[in-house]
């Protein structure tokens, strides 16, 4: 029997009133991802492809897309009773709304379109999302977005590529939902994901090593020594440029990813941003055994200080992550 997204919060956040409102804020995500799904899946018969003049508070060229995705998820969440609170990557400003504070009420932290740089090539993209609960009884306040990622309650995302799918963690395991475009009802098709410990793959943007620190020089030489080195095994490399469709990957199949601290643009060192891209991706690949690190601390304890922040990241394998931890903690020590 197919088990649907409703069937499947009916019975896993039945409980308490608590856990009925987190199945709203899922059900008006899940409602965004399938009308950005038709954005996406339409936007060169509808004219939406392209750049457009504008940058964001980050300084980044935005699409028309992302605009449009942004307005299609504050939408939804703005309508949704149990959301108190929005950050939107497109956004220069949190959003505050007022709500019954007598209720659990919740925030959600997202990245709309993540890839769109990539969108005119027609390779996946996908969304990003992080939800945080407000403390209960007050209004919420800008700081309540400022805490660390192991204070997420939900986190995930949905990919655009040839199925759409829903990947999502509330603490219990990784469930994968696909989108049955027919009758616009996410099913059930993954349970309780697990990343493989080994890995014979990473993921890295090669075109920035001479910016890299040694540890991470270090690493991707063993890598591509292959036989001929210490790793006394081929190594395959994959470089998507799209987060989610590059973690994604390493859900499915195993793998790391790095986007390490780099000396490029030191203001930017680290380039993805902590709160809609580092930290729910973070959950979602803890949850299903794998490790996230900056090199030089776990992701989920950065504690934030902008909304916008941005940190490296080394996530995937478990043990391909505790090994680039090591080669940080033998460089740091001889700094
Ligand atoms: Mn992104
Ligand atoms: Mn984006």
């Amino acid at each position: 029997m197919q088990k649907s997204l409703e069937t499947f919060l009916s019975e896993k956040l039945n409980q308490t009133e608590e856990k009925k409102r987190l199945a709203i804020v899922i059900k008006a995500i899940a409602e965004s991802v399938k009308q950005v799904a038709i954005m996406v899946g339409t936007a060169p018969l509808a004219g939406q492809l392209g750049k457009l003049n504008n940058q964001n508070v980050q300084g980044e060229q935005q699409a028309k897309l992302d605009l449009l995705t942004n307005d299609c998820f504050v939408a939804n969440l703005e309508a949704c009773e149990a959301i108190a609170g929005l950050v939107s990557e497109e956004l220069d400003e949190a959003i505050l709304l007022s709500r019954d504070t007598s209720r659990p009420n919740y925030l959600a932290v997202f990245d709309p379109l993540d890839g769109s740089s990539n969108i005119e090539v027609n390779v996946a993209v996908g969304s990003i999302f992080s939800v945080l609960k407000v403390p209960s009884g007050r209004a919420t306040q800008v700081a309540d977005f400022l805490v660390k990622g192991t204070e997420q309650v939900l986190a995930g995302y949905a990919i655009y590529g040839p199925s759409t799918l829903l990947v999502f963690t509330f603490g219990e395991g990784v469930q994968v939902f696909t989108l049955d475009r027919d009758k616009q009802e996410f099913i059930l098709t993954q349970e309780n994901m697990h990343v493989q410990e080994d890995t014979q793959e990473f993921a890295i943007n090669a075109s920035n090593a001479r910016f890299w620190e040694p540890p991470i020089q270090q690493y991707v030489d063993e890598c591509q020594a292959g036989t001929t080195g210490v790793r006394g095994k081929d190594f395959n490399m994959r470089w998507i440029a799209s987060m989610v469709a590059d973690v994604h990957r390493i859900l499915m199949r195993g793998g790391v990813y790095l986007y390490p601290k780099d000396n490029k643009m030191p203001l930017k060192a680290g380039r993805l941003r902590l709160l809609y891209e580092l930290n729910p991706m973070s959950w979602i690949i803890e949850q299903a055994g794998g490790k996230s690190s900056t090199g030089r601390e776990r992701v989920l304890e950065i504690m934030p200080t902008e909304i916008h922040q941005r940190a490296p990241i080394i996530i995937g394998s478990k043990k391909e992550v505790e090994r680039v931890v090591r080669y940080y903690q033998a460089f740091d020590v001889l700094k």
